[in-house]
């Protein structure tokens, strides 16, 4: 039996990309997963499938809209119903909108600090004193590199991802002398559907093929000049559950192919 066999892992945004591998990497290591995504029930019956395959012993779906007010409370209400127990919250649920300052709408700039970081805030408050009183507890934002550096176009998402590191590092410290802890990994890019519309509008605009519009893309920020992998994204959150992250928190990892090395 491996160390995290049993353990019940939350991760937000689970029914695609990112998070759907850091639930199956959760899985292999024998975690009773819960699901969320708002892709609709279909997507979600068959990533629960994916997930027993990977050797998750239970898996639960919840298709919450963390937009939704009271979203996170419900959420932790519908993980307590259904396995009694919370020891792993991924936040990684977020979403992405594009556009200069002077045009980028009130309700975009809402929508993406509501999902990329006043959910996480919310999630971690009501999340901690049930790990407190497990004696154990992980938690991992899936930030992004836009948590450290800037782009132009992206004002809400870079302030969104910023205040999410900052929110680590706060609950790291707060959590210090506990068994709890609180880390971030921030991503380069990673070839999902949160960036698909990026590419194709690059290609239209730059009268590019899709193939070279992702090498020019690529070629602008990231220079290993390939993706980086959902699921070495997956393999870098099971290791912060390990036993051998208990005194990993507060730590900000970045995976990006260099991009923040510049
Ligand atoms: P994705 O679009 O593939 O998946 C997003 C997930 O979030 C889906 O499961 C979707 O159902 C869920 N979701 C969207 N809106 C929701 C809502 N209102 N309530 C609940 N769930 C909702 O995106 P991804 O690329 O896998 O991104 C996952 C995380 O990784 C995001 O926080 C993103 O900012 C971050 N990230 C992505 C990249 C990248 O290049 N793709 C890079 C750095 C960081």
């Amino acid at each position: 039996m491996g160390e995290l066999q049993g353990k019940v892992a939350v991760v937000t945004g689970s029914t695609s990309g990112i998070g759907r591998e850091i639930a199956l990497c959760l899985a292999a290591t024998g975690c009773r997963i819960f699901l969320n995504g708002i892709d609709g029930p279909e997507i979600g019956d068959r990533v629960g499938e994916e997930m027993i395959s990977a050797g998750a012993p239970a898996v639960a779906i919840n298709h919450q809209d963390l937009l939704q007010t009271g979203a996170a409370e419900d959420l932790l209400a519908d993980v307590d119903c259904q396995f009694g127990a919370l020891d792993i919250l991924i936040n990684n649920a977020g979403v992405q909108h594009v556009a200069p300052i002077e045009s980028f709408s009130d309700l975009a700039w809402d929508r993406i600090i509501e999902l990329n970081l006043s959910a996480p805030f919310r999630l971690i408050k009501h999340a901690l004193p049930r790990m407190r009183k497990n004696r154990w507890g992980r938690i991992i934002n899936i930030a992004s590199v836009h948590g450290i550096v800037a782009s132009t176009r992206k004002s809400a998402y870079v302030a969104a991802k910023h205040g999410l590191v900052g929110l680590t590092k706060t609950v790291a410290l707060e959590t210090a002398a506990d068994p709890v802890t609180c880390n971030a990994i921030c991503p380069g890019y990673v070839h999902t559907a949160l960036i698909e519309t990026q590419i194709e509008a690059h290609a239209e605009s730059e009268g590019l093929s899709l193939e070279a519009a992702i090498q020019s893309f690529l070629g602008k920020k990231q220079p290993s000049g390939g993706f980086v992998a959902s699921a070495d994204i997956g393999a870098m959150a099971a290791f912060l559950c390990s036993k051998a992250g208990d005194q990993v928190t507060g730590s900000v990892f970045t995976m990006d192919g260099g991009w923040t090395a510049q």
